[in-house]
């Protein structure tokens, strides 16, 4: 049975899509650590979804790209993460590739992979039109509220949620990159 985490209440969900129990499990083998299974579940979940055209394969060619990186298979992980980033500049997913692009040069460096860090933010820079700073999804544009805080995973299919990589719906309500969930947050 997959656990909740990080929140006491039940979060309202304003709109709830089906989750897969594949992606419910992808994401606790990642949580839980066991990141070769995780690697083999959401490569076959990016995989189906890139099938179908669905918008959340370049999420979960991330996701898979991560889990290779954690057991140290370099080649395979930048694979996966360049593939990902690829498909969000086919599908012209600007602000997304430029904060997820981001949040990918962070991880690589945190793990010493100062190279391949480099070589995606080269990539980011040949890729991205220039757009004006605000285009890109700043947290908030002056004069606005601040975001409400995010549970830490997704109510419905237990992604990991982080602010600066999701997608806004309103003021309150983000979208789960993994799943499409509503997930609400606290003002
Ligand atoms: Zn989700």
């Amino acid at each position: 049975m997959f656990r909740r985490r990080g929140f006491a209440r039940p979060l309202r969900r304003a709109f709830a899509p089906d989750i897969p129990p594949a992606l419910q499990r992808a994401n606790e083998l990642m949580a839980t650590g066991d990141y070769n299974g995780a690697a083999v579940a959401f490569e076959g979940l990016a995989r189906g979804a890139e099938g179908r055209g669905g918008p959340r394969a370049p999420h979960l060619y991330l996701q898979a790209g991560r889990a290779r990186l954690l057991i140290g298979q370099i080649a395979a992980g930048m694979g996966h993460i360049r593939h990902g980033l690829a498909l969000l500049a086919a599908r012209q997913q600007w602000p997304v590739l430029h904060r997820t692009g981001q949040l990918t040069v962070a991880f690589l460096t945190e793990r010493g992979l100062t190279q391949k860090a480099q070589e995606i933010s080269d990539y980011l820079k040949a890729t991205l039109p220039p757009l004006p700073v605000s285009d890109f999804g700043s947290q908030t544009a002056p004069g606005e509220k601040p975001r409400p805080v995010l549970p830490t995973t997704c109510p419905g299919c237990g992604g990991p949620i982080r602010a600066d990589e999701v997608e806004w719906v309103d003021e309150v309500t983000a979208e789960c990159p993994y799943c499409g969930s509503a997930v609400r947050g606290e003002s």
